[in-house]
């Protein structure tokens, strides 16, 4: 395993339901590190350039629209096996079949509001941390 770093965002429905606390808590008891951090209200431009992957599939209008409904915090996590270890704390895209004790299980209603993006790969981890942060604003603490 190797020290990673990956993108997570939390979405705009766990902002509004006020748990931002306890989903980064869940980071850190999983012994990641936040590295970085900020809260924007993405504009459109901004979140259909990171979903730009997505930008042929049918819910592409509905996913930016939801993104762009009010304030998400966006973070960079640190640590072994990052990328993964995020994704298994987020559990399955759809709530209804997230594991029990995940994020998405716990604090989402729905596919489209599903309370966190996580970067799926090394690659995209590295697109999507320089899409929010410059190497700057990103605070490893060793
Ligand atoms: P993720 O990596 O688990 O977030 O899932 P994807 O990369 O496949 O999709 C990106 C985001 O698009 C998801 O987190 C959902 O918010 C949204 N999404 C994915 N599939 C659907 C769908 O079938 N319908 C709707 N409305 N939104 C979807
Ligand atoms: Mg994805």
């Amino acid at each position: 395993m190797a020290v990673e770093r990956t993108l997570s965002i939390i979405k705009p429905d766990a902002v509004a339901k006020n748990v931002v606390g306890q989903i980064i808590a869940r980071f850190e008891n999983a012994g990641l590190q936040v590295v970085a951090a900020k809260m924007v209200h993405l504009s459109q431009e901004q979140a259909e350039g990171f979903y730009a992957e997505h930008k042929e599939r049918p819910f592409f209008g509905d996913l930016v629209a939801f993104m762009t409904s009010g304030p998400v915090v966006v973070q960079v996590l640190e640590g072994e096996n990052a990328i993964l270890t995020n994704r298994d704390l987020m559990g399955a895209t759809n709530p209804k079949e997230a594991a029990e004790g995940t994020i998405r299980r716990d604090f989402a209603e729905s596919i489209d509001a599903n309370a966190v993006h996580g970067s799926d790969s090394a690659a995209s981890a590295e697109r999507e941390v320089a899409y929010f942060f410059n190497a700057d604003e990103i605070c490893p603490r060793g």
